[in-house]
């Protein structure tokens, strides 16, 4: 192995993977929630495995890798990465009314 693949490793091995729930059940901080515009979003509209932005930079890992992608608002703290990361504007943050 060369030693610029053994750093490469090196430093994929310190990044941590996000895993559902392990801060606890962060939906409840939420004062947000996203909504995905069918209309809109690539796989969705193609029915192809494309972008899934919202999958990858999601922090909480609650967007499913699916079509259409699917949010489990459970977990979801209501951050707006997804919203910021989606090529075609196809996600919205919406209040959240108080029970
Ligand atoms: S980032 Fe936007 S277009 Fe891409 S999969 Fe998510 S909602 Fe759809
Ligand atoms: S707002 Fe979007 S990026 Fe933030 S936790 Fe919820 S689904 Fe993930």
């Amino acid at each position: 192995m060369t030693d610029s693949k053994k750093d490469y490793q090196k430093i994929l091995g310190s990044v941590q993977k996000p895993v559902l729930g392990e801060a606890g059940c962060t939906g409840t901080w939420s004062q947000l929630k996203p909504i995905i515009d069918l209309e809109k979003c690539i796989p969705a509209k193609s029915g192809k495995n494309a972008c899934f932005n919202c999958w990858l930079y999601c922090p909480e890992a609650v967007v499913s890798r699916t079509i259409p992608p699917k949010i489990d608002l459970v977990y979801c703290k209501g951050c707006g990465i997804c919203m910021e990361e989606c090529p075609v504007d196809a996600i919205k943050m919406e209040v959240i009314e108080e029970k």
